[in-house]
């Protein structure tokens, strides 16, 4: 257990720990592909299988399309947190949408750690949800300022939160290298391949037919008002498309596809660590992650080893030189963990957009649910089944899907070209934030 090495990543496996432990997953390829359905879901990540799952359960003929294997995307590579609060605070979404849509934006995301709880509970989902709390540390002194005005909004607006002081964060976290914390009761961790996998058998459950290796080539819309989707299987016909493609958004839909930029994060993961030195980091299995630009996030994974992620730069790079970057930053902030062997090391990628909100919607007969901004965990499934109900079956439309979605303001076709830039200028900030420290 947690032995020390000179070089802690030599044996490092490049396989997803969580999908590593999975137990062995039906294998959906190669099922006969129906020719029309009522609607057609392209994506077999948490989005794709909530909506599918919610469209079956009101009684409509689904199909699931999913390019790869069920999870194959972020869904299965996530650090699994389970998290409520948009990049912006309440106050701010007041200040950019209104004093009606801002406090309904912010509930969304209550709702959507809500919803999480209960679907797994509801569906016997096997996904090791357990709700510690999450803890935000402050890596500037002016980060823990504003973090005190934060955790009064939070805990106005509905969502108990709570300031940690530099001088208490101890009963928190193994580290001094924070000026504080907020910290968030209510939201916390889960196995996010245990839990896409049950979502997949709920979704069968409701009636949804699941297909694997499957990829959607173009939407077609016909003059009867049904779409066409092509696919490497051949044509389907369906009254409605739903697109949960989040981070790997790509020519099936290309109008998304100018919206969402793919951006790569990455993870590694420890070996398991003695019981003694996994309570001194984590003496309360909180979720962490710190207010840099480049942020990182990690937590204890339930057979205790320390799952830190983040990423360094923009720039193109590889799994094993991230591993590498990440090792060093997890040593800075937990000592403790030098030489502990990196078990595992993968990446996957987020979809971000200009307003660094998710945004859900529809357009001629195609709706979505994406762009979850680093936090898709509880919110894009949730959404993806609030859209569904809203669609098929006439509910509220969830309060995202009022947002205007804007284009990335660039000549874009989803290759970030221009990410490495934004990286640079990320990079300055974190600098001159660690100067002032
Ligand atoms: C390293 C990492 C860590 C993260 N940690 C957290 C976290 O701790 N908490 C949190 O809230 N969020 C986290 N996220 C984000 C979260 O994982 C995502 O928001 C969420 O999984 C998105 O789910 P999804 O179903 O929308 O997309 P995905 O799971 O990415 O699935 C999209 C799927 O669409 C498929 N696809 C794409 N195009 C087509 C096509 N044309 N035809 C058929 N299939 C297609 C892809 O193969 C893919 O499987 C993390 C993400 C990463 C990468």
């Amino acid at each position: 257990m947690s032995a020390r090495s000179a070089d802690p990543l030599a044996a490092v496996d490049l396989r997803v720990l969580w999908q590593a432990q999975l137990a062995q997953q039906p294998d959906r390829a190669g099922r006969p592909l129906l020719d029309a359905a009522d609607v057609v879901v392209v994506g077999g990540g948490f989005s794709g299988l909530a909506a599918a799952r919610r469209a079956a359960l009101l009684g409509a003929r689904v199909v699931l399309l999913e390019a790869e294997t069920l999870g194959w995307g972020a869904s299965s590579r996530n650090a699994g947190m389970v998290l409520a609060g948009h990049k912006w605070g309440p106050r701010q979404l007041v200040a950019q949408y209104g004093p009606e849509l801002g406090p309904a934006l912010q509930r969304e995301t209550v709702l959507s750690v809500e919803w999480t709880a209960a679907t797994i509970a509801e569906e016997g989902i096997d996904a090791g949800l357990a709700r510690d709390g999450h803890l935000e540390l402050a890596f500037g002194r002016a980060d823990a300022d504003e973090m005190e005005a934060a955790a009064r909004e939070l805990t106005e607006s509905g969502t108990p939160a709570r300031f940690v002081a530099r001088a208490e964060l101890g009963e928190e976290i193994g580290t001094d290298a924070y000026h504080g914390g907020l910290l968030v009761e209510g939201d916390g961790g889960l196995d996010p391949a245990r839990y896409h996998a049950g979502l997949a058998v709920a979704a069968e459950r409701a009636g949804a037919d699941l297909h694997e290796g499957v990829r959607a080539l173009r939407i077609r819309p016909q003059r009867d008002g049904r779409m066409v989707v092509e696919t490497s299987r051949g044509a389907i016909l369906a009254r409605e498309v739903f697109v949960g493609t989040n981070g790997y958004t790509n020519g099936v839909a290309p109008a998304l596809r100018r919206r969402v930029i793919p951006v790569g994060s990455y993870i590694i993961v420890t070996d398991p660590l003695a019981e003694d030195v996994a309570a001194e980091i984590s003496p309360r299995g909180r979720m962490f992650f710190d207010t840099k630009s480049f942020l990182n996030y990690w937590r204890l994974t339930p057979d205790r080893r320390l799952l830190f992620g983040g990423r360094v730069s923009f720039w193109p790079s590889t799994v094993r030189s991230m591993a590498r970057a990440l090792q060093r930053q997890m040593v800075a902030v937990h000592p403790q963990l030098a030489g502990v062997r990196v078990a595992h090391a993968w990446g996957g990628k987020l979809g971000f957009t200009v307003d660094r909100m998710p945004h859900a919607g529809r357009s001629a007969g195609v709706s979505f649910a994406l762009g979850c901004c680093g936090s898709g965990v509880a919110m894009l499934p949730y959404l993806a089944d609030r859209t569904m109900g809203w669609v098929l079956a006439g509910a509220d439309a969830p309060a995202l899907a009022r947002l205007p979605f804007p284009l990335v303001p660039a000549p874009y076709e989803g290759r970030p070209w221009f990410m490495p830039v934004v990286g640079e200028w990320y990079r300055l900030k974190d600098r001159r934030a660690a100067r002032k420290r």
